[in-house]
């Protein structure tokens, strides 16, 4: 466990103890996402590299860097310590010296986001607290409904009643009490808010909850051991309400703080053309506080966000590490699914496929250089969305059932 040593707010830089305040800063409100800050002078002298030799193949393995108490109890689905492999054809096609993939796809609800729900489960546990709640139609409601029921806690979860009934049938089978709203996603966002502030429910919402970047940053901590501690030149990363870019950038910055890395990766952002708010604010320099809600329409749903709930801390992220956002388009996303698909063998939903097309552009404008290493982050399973993975591929060969007809098919 680590103490935290305080709560620092991304946009005014005032502080708060952990006691003081569970959700966003109370003078910047929703904007003022709380960074999770430990004593890394004091960390440095008691922890090494060396400390991680017999810890378990999960993101617990990093627990003396989290926010939990040394004897919490991890819930008991294996989340994080997925596989990272070297994509020798991927650095071909795209045209760059290395490239690596990071399947987060292979956590347990099929997505990065497991990482987060299981940390706050962890650490809802830690303090009885009995029902968790969330708003998210997607991949965080997944997560914290498969992390809830592995230890039993009860969760509630609220969706737009207009979401799709497919990821709704993936909450019910893991046994959430599921809400249907009738409003759009923020209110659902805003019911879940006020709904746990009066019932004394812990809130996981995206961009509220401090502490799921915690979760998230185990990420970087497994890349940078996955790569015996020499970090890529470049992590490229799929953005949304940036929160996920956000914990890889916390991750490598606690791992910097305790001298275990070098450098910090440039941190590349990915949105799709019609979700790219955050684009636009780093294009013109726009400050988070100051940017305005847009219509967000994207095939990739993990990462439509008309107002990104963390994007004080993306912003930062990127135009701290010299990072750039670029954007791609739907058609490229769809293609990028079998382009990543055949050329890894890492099968990914369209949101965590941008990366493939990303990197592809960034290389293109020169983001990328030929002669830089490269990590792409997959951030979620492509059976998630099978609809779209369709969509990117021809059909199959008809043949009758016989072996003149299976020559014919082939041309042999
Ligand atoms: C949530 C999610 C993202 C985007 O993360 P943000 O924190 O919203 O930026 C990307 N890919 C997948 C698969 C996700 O589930
Ligand atoms: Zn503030």
């Amino acid at each position: 466990m680590a103490d935290i040593l305080e709560l620092r707010c991304s946009v005014c830089g005032r502080s708060y103890q952990a006691k003081e305040v569970t959700y966003t800063c109370p003078v910047c409100r929703p904007v003022g996402t709380l960074d999770v800050l430990y004593d890394y002078p004091a960390l440095r002298t008691q922890l090494d590299r060396e400390t991680l030799r017999n810890q378990p193949y999960s993101m617990w393995r990093y627990k003396m860097l989290l926010p939990v108490l040394s004897d919490t109890e991890a819930p008991p689905l294996r989340v994080g310590f997925t596989p990272l492999y070297d994509a020798p054809r991927a650095a071909e096609s795209l045209g760059i010296y290395r490239a690596w993939v990071k399947d987060d796809g292979a956590n347990p609800t099929g997505s990065l986001k497991d990482r987060a729900s299981a940390l706050v489960v962890a650490r809802a546990m830690q303090q009885s607290i009995a029902v968790v709640s969330t708003a998210s139609t997607g991949n965080a409601a997944a997560a914290l409904a498969g992390l809830a029921a592995s230890v039993g806690m009860k969760v509630i979860i609220f969706v737009p009643a207009a979401a799709p009934e497919a990821k709704i049938a993936q909450l019910l089978v893991y046994g959430a009490t599921v809400l249907l709203v009738e409003g759009t996603y923020d209110d659902a966002f805003d019911l879940c808010y006020a709904a746990c502030q009066s019932e004394g429910w812990y809130c996981r919402n995206t961009g509220i909850n401090p502490y799921t970047v915690e979760g998230k940053k185990t990420v970087a901590f497994e890349i940078a051991e996955q790569l015996n501690w020499n970090v890529p030149d470049v992590v490229v990363v799929s953005v949304g309400d940036g929160n996920i870019i956000t914990g890889v950038h916390k991750g490598f910055y606690d791992l910097y703080q305790l001298g275990w890395i070098e450098r910090i990766p440039r941190l590349i952002g990915v949105q799709a053309e019609g979700s790219a708010a955050l684009f636009a604010a780093w294009k013109d320099g726009t400050r988070a506080e100051n940017m305005q809600p847009i219509a967000a329409h994207t095939v990739a749903d993990s990462i439509s966000a008309g107002l990104p709930r963390d994007r004080a801390r993306a912003l930062r992220a990127v135009r701290q590490t010299q990072g750039a956002f670029v954007t791609v388009s739907d058609k490229q996303i769809i293609g990028a699914i079998p382009a990543l698909a055949r050329s890894t063998g890492v099968f990914a939903e369209p949101a965590a496929a941008a990366v493939f097309a990303g990197a592809q552009a960034a290389v293109q404008s020169g983001v990328i250089g030929a002669a830089e290493s490269v990590l792409l982050l997959v951030t979620g399973n492509g059976l998630k969305d099978v609809r779209r993975a369709q969509e990117s591929v021809a059909g199959g060969l008809r043949v009758q059932p016989t072996l003149d007809s299976v020559r014919q098919a082939l041309n042999l």
